[in-house]
């Protein structure tokens, strides 16, 4: 077996071998996580500060579970790795010659060097060229879009009390579609109707919520396509009998504020009055995939991933992996099990180098299964030639799952949050505001998002002293005026002096 390249330590003041990772998903953590034991300095540089479980976030949106319970701080989870560092940060760049990161916070930029570098940058969502899609239905990818859907969602049956009130029809209020029929469609459509049919029913006094409709639309001709023809027709049925209209061969054309227009194969459209659109219907690999096959001439397939050799490295550059979501390699699926495999295949691979080990076997996927909850106690499974429908499957999910939360705490919290939801009909965390439900497309407004609120770099530390100065003369004044009006007992009238 080849000997693999190792690449001289480079750190000039620990001489240590520098490993970058990008993204603290899936991968980025694994990778982190994995190479605790190796001699390495390792720093992870991501846009946010926590680490996301996706796979729960409907649960956010339908007001299950708190998002702090599915995104733990970064920083708190790798606390005693002590070879390893987080660094807030949108990567920007990447040069592969000159072995370095960029990145990006608030216009300030920082440029990290590394020896290895892993990239797990995920994916975003895709709107099959209709970004405009995106103001008026919301993805589901992170936990601004979680929140932002939670606070749609209620505020839309809130809406339609107010509207009810009034005398007013309030149907396109009350009519919520999820576009794509996968599984995070499926469990959207399969918690709305539970809200609207069990959650809610009694909180309302203008509006009937079993009344709404739940509309799960897809332009394929099945739900759940990579879970096969039997499981897909067994979930259609489960989703017709919690009230959810399943629309199959329904091709989203526009969306707009308030509904959006199908088309059907046989050349049928329709216009469906709705406020609330969730959008769960295709993927893009993260943008950094364009940087590297640029500069590598690795191939990008069309939802954006990028070509890989066998060994997750990327052509020419031995010394860079890309994981997850992000790569395109023997049609391994968009699962959190694919980018955890191939995370710890390249630390493993990084810390071999190190040691001065062989290079190890193409990396080899493991298929430990796919599941998908449709309601409380109603799930499918698929582990290997075996299919599981109902409430095995429920808890089967219900295990997996609690396994894979980050921190016991999260888990003791989330199991409780289950039983109020589960076997009582409460939803603990219902709040939303005005902020979280159009915080998105306010800031798509300005011309350089969140760095338009804040000073440039410098010029903040210009006027400060300024700003200081002026403010403590006028504290010190306001403090010896309150002393004063104190001290005269001249404040309010005396009750001798009442009239
Ligand atoms: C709603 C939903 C439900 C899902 N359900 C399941 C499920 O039930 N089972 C399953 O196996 N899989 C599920 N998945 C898929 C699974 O979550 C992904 O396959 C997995 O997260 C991929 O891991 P990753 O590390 O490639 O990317 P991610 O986990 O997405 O991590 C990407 C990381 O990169 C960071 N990042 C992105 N761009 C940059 C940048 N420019 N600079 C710095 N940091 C950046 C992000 O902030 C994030 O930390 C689901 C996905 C979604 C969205």
């Amino acid at each position: 077996m080849a000997a693999s390249p190792v690449p001289a330590p480079t750190n000039p003041s620990t001489g240590k071998h520098r490993v970058v990772v990008i993204g603290s998903g899936f991968g980025g953590l694994f990778g982190t996580k994995a190479l605790r034991r190796s001699d390495v300095e390792v720093t992870m540089i991501a846009k946010t500060t926590h680490h996301l479980f996706q796979p729960l976030l409907y649960q956010v949106a339908t007001g299950i579970l708190s998002e702090g319970e599915i995104a733990p701080p970064t920083r708190e989870i790798l606390r005693s790795q002590s070879n390893a560092q987080v660094l807030l940060g949108e990567v920007t760049d990447i040069d592969l010659e000159a072995r370095t990161v960029t990145s990006h916070v608030l216009g300030r930029p920082t440029v990290t060097a590394y020896d290895s570098l892993l990239v797990a940058a995920g994916a975003g969502q895709s709107y099959f060229g209709n970004d405009h899609f995106s103001e008026f239905a919301p993805g589901m990818k992170s936990i601004d879009d979680a929140l932002e859907l939670r606070g749609r969602i209620f505020g839309a049956f809130e809406m339609a009390e107010l509207g009810a009130q009034r005398g007013e029809n309030v149907d396109h209020l009350l009519t919520f579609v999820v576009v794509g029929a996968g599984p995070t469609g499926v469990e959207m459509a399969g918690q709305i109707a539970e809200l609207a049919h069990r959650t809610l029913r009694r909180d309302f006094r203008a509006i009937e919520t079993r009344s709404a409709r739940v509309i799960l639309a897809d332009a394929a001709p099945q739900v759940l396509p990579p879970f096969g023809a039997k499981l897909g027709e067994k979930t259609k049925t489960e989703l017709e009998k919690l009230g959810v209209e399943v629309m199959l061969g329904a091709m989203v054309t526009d969306v707009d504020e308030r509904g959006l227009e199908v088309k059907y194969k046989d050349g049928r459209t329709e216009r469906i009055q709705s406020v609330t659109k969730i959008w769960a219907a295709g993927v893009q690999a993260s943008p950094i995939g364009k940087t590297l096959s640029e500069q590598t001439g690795a191939p990008l397939d069309r939802a954006g991933r990028i070509g890989v050799n066998p060994d997750l490295t990327l052509p020419g550059h031995p010394e860079v992996f890309v994981v997850g979501d992000m790569i395109a390699l023997d049609n391994l699926p968009g699962v959190a099990q694919v980018a955890i495999q191939g995370a710890k295949y390249a630390a493993k691979e990084i810390d071999g180098r190190v040691k001065g080990k062989p290079a190890q076997e193409p990396f080899k996927y493991f298929d430990k299964g796919s599941m998908a909850t449709i309601s409380r106690f109603r799930a499918v499974a698929m582990i290997g030639k075996i299919r599981l429908t109902g409430f095995i499957a429920w808890l089967m999910w219900l295990a997996v799952h609690l396994v894979y939360i980050t921190g016991f705490k999260n888990r003791v919290t989330a199991v409780l949050h289950w039983f109020v939801s589960f076997l009582g009909r409460g939803r603990s965390e219902r709040t939303s505001t005005e902020q979280q439900i159009f915080g998105r497309n306010a800031l798509s407004r300005l011309r350089g998002g969140a760095t338009d609120l804040v000073s440039a770099p410098g010029s903040y530390e210009a006027s400060r002293e300024l700003l200081e100065t002026t403010r403590r003369a006028e504290l010190e004044a306001q403090a010896v005026e309150e002393a004063r009006l104190t001290d005269a007992g001249q404040r309010g009238v005396k009750t001798g002096e009442r009239v």
